[in-house]
């Protein structure tokens, strides 16, 4: 940290540390909002992945520091828990799934469940970023990666 801080004049400092604060009015609501639609939580404005599931290191739009969310595996959690309880319970209620030939029930049930959870990850990991950002839980600066 001291020799970071020597790298930087002191105001040039101040200037990134304000960038990095997340912005005064963090909700919780705005931040599921931005980061369900894929944007930074701090503007709405920037794009928050640089490919599927990739986070952008700084927000191109408000140079907010995305990188420093850790969000871990609480993406894949919850969408375990949407996919698994909302999706796949209620389906096994369904005699069909059961009397209809194996070989019929897995692609009509594995392609449409795989697609829907590839399609709900970045968003549920969106969602967890944006209520990161919002209740200010952020990796320590130092910490390893
Ligand atoms: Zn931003």
């Amino acid at each position: 940290m001291r020799r970071r801080v020597a790298l930087f004049s002191p105001s040039l400092q101040a200037h990134m540390d304000a960038m990095s604060e997340p912005h005064p009015s963090a909700s919780v609501f705005t931040g599921l909002k931005r980061g369900l639609q894929h944007r930074c939580p701090n503007c709405g404005e920037g794009r928050l992945y640089r490919r599927y599931l990739k986070v952008e290191p700084v927000c191109e739009a408000c140079g907010h520091e995305l990188g420093l969310y850790p969000a871990d595996d609480g993406p894949a959690y919850f969408t375990i828990l949407l996919v698994g309880h909302v999706i796949v319970a209620p389906m096994l209620i369904f005699p069909w799934i059961w009397e209809a030939s194996p070989w019929l029930v897995a692609p009509l049930t594995l392609i449409p469940l795989t697609t829907l959870t590839l399609v709900a990850l970045p968003r549920v990991k969106g969602a967890v970023i944006g209520m990161l950002w919002a209740i200010k839980i952020r990796k320590a600066e130092d910490a390893p990666t």
